[in-house]
């Protein structure tokens, strides 16, 4: 497949952002042998970054904090990269549990589907959906599992980006108007 220099350079800083994470990731388990909760944001297409997508993600580090029993909280950090902001807590908390309460949370109001929480446990084993006995993850525009329509791209990333942006603009002017 052939790609523009532009689309190469986005993936290539999406790859780079992705192994960076995963050695901090490995860095803080090695440091702590606790449970680890790894977030960023699902955004599809082109623009991964603005004033609106930074204040959501916060919404959302703030619920994921709520979640959790503050006494067992050992290190928590937010990075801030070109692809998005990135949370890391380590806590002691049993981390089946804590995918648990972070699956409930996506899956509490359509836009906190596009919070992207991962948990691992003290070996840095990613803990599953399915290993909790959850069906997987569906697609934000259609029923379908999100990996298949992912895998098929039934739809195309402007479609995707703009109902995201949307989600996200919605959810923010709602809750201003409540405060
Ligand atoms: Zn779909």
């Amino acid at each position: 497949m052939y790609y523009d220099s532009d689309t190469e350079k986005r993936m290539l800083t999406i790859l780079k952002a992705r192994e960076e994470r995963s050695s901090f990731q490995k860095e803080l388990i090695n440091r702590y042998h606790q449970s680890l909760i790894s977030y960023t944001l699902n955004i599809p297409g082109k623009i991964k970054r603005s004033t609106e997508i930074d204040m959501f993600f916060y919404v959302g580090w703030e619920k994921i904090l709520s979640l959790l029993t503050t006494e067992n909280i050992l290190h928590l950090s937010v990075k801030d990269k070109p692809t998005g902001l990135e949370g890391f807590v380590v806590s002691s908390e049993n981390a089946e549990q804590l995918k648990r309460r972070m699956i409930q949370l996506e899956e509490s109001i359509p836009p906190f589907r596009l919070l992207d929480i991962d948990v691992f446990d003290k070996d840095f084993t990613q803990i599953s959906r399915r290993e909790c006995k959850l069906p997987p993850r569906r697609c934000l525009l259609c029923s379908q599992e999100a990996a298949l329509c992912c895998k098929m791209q039934t739809h195309n990333s402007f479609e995707l980006s703009a109902y995201c942006q949307k989600l996200i603009h919605e959810f923010l002017s709602e809750r201003r108007a409540q405060s």
